[in-house]
């Protein structure tokens, strides 16, 4: 049986919006691989016992950690601690198990939101512990940044092989465009949508200044396969585009394409005015390994991000 020769990857929260990329890009590099996409109903990462148990049966050789309990800005400030408690409990579980069964490498997910409030710009990796981060979402953030501290010291004391990647704004299908909870684009896209259909106003919540990189699902778990596959790095690696784009240009793309009018909602918080990353890191790493990345234009990205959107409204999560 082929199956058994084949080295064998985890994807846990292989179900979420950058799980279901993975999905639909690794066969184009990596169908030598034998993947396995983990969702919660496989089993619950909050718990060692469970983990362990899927973990010593698949005996990954690599590891993707993606699960974690993820929300935008409103779910952040309304849910501290599910956001503090499930991500410690996954993270802790997920890389000691990864340890136990001696993978090759585990690249795991923070995000640019649990960088230091108050710093200067453009942010880098070095910079991630350099201070507090935003209170708006406190205790995400520093359960995101022990996955840091916790594959770093298994690296020093058992020369493991644990990366971490900082992406900035993900969008893409498979998203939750639930209307309170989700990150912008998904929000805005669900509201625009609603708005056309019973004729409303179109809200952007805030007052669309605020700035943002945004990287599409499938760009990014291209990198994510190459950082796995590709590279030998163990610090750190910011993924993103360079460029910003403020909430009301985000908005007036989403509005083209629905073909409604923006308004905005501006009892409603921005969150942190910006984040700018540096993405040099990775586009210097990414020139020595395969030349320059060209990620989606937005335009397109989001254009395709509402047809599955639209197609998909009566099963997607929302
Ligand atoms: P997502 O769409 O919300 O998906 C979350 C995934 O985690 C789902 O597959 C979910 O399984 C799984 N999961 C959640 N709790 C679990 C548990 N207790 N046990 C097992 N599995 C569990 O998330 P995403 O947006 O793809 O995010 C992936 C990673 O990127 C996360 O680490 C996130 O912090 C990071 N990130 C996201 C963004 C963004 O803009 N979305 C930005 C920066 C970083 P079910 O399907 O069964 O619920
Ligand atoms: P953040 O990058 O972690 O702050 O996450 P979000 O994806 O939630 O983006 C928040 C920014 O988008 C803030 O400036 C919000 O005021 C603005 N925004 C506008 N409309 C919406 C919406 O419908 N949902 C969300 N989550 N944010 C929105």
């Amino acid at each position: 049986n082929l199956c058994l020769l084949m080295d064998t990857v985890i994807v846990t929260g292989g179900t979420g919006l950058v799980g279901s990329a993975i999905k639909n890009v690794y066969q184009k590099n990596y169908k030598n691989y034998k993947f396995y996409f983990l969702s919660s109903k496989d089993c619950d990462l909050t718990n060692f016992e469970e983990t362990k148990k899927l973990f010593q049966k698949i005996k990954p050789n690599y590891v993707i950690h993606l699960a974690a309990n993820v929300g935008g800005l409103f779910k952040n400030l309304q849910q501290k601690v599910q956001m503090y408690e499930d991500n410690t409990l996954i993270n802790l579980n997920v890389l000691k198990c990864c340890h136990i069964l001696k993978v090759k490498k585990c690249v795991s997910c923070l995000s640019t939101c649990i960088f230091p409030d108050k710093t200067s710009y453009p942010i880098n990796e070095s910079m991630l512990h350099n201070g507090p981060p935003h209170s708006s979402n406190d205790a995400y953030a520093y359960a995101k940044r022990m996955l840091e501290i916790h594959s770093k010291a298994y690296n020093e004391q058992y020369n493991d092989n644990f990366v971490c990647i900082i992406p900035t704004n993900i969008y893409g299908p498979y998203d939750n465009y639930n209307l309170q909870d989700s990150h912008v684009i998904p929000g805005l896209i669900h509201k625009c949508y609603l708005a056309k259909k019973e004729n409303k106003s179109f809200y952007v919540w805030g007052s669309g200044k605020p700035l943002r990189q945004f990287i599409f699902s499938e760009d990014l778990a291209e990198l994510i396969l190459w950082t796995l596959f590709e590279i030998d790095e163990k610090e750190s690696i910011i993924l993103s585009v360079k460029e910003e784009k403020s909430i009301k240009e985000v908005a007036e793309i989403i509005a083209k394409e629905f073909d409604c009018k923006i308004e905005f909602d501006t009892d409603k918080s921005d969150g942190q005015y910006k984040k700018t990353a540096d993405n040099s890191k990775f586009v210097d790493l990414y020139a020595k390994s395969k030349g320059e990345y060209k990620f989606t234009d937005i335009n397109v990205g989001i254009k395709k991000t509402i047809e599955w959107f639209k197609k998909n409204y009566d099963t997607c999560r929302k």
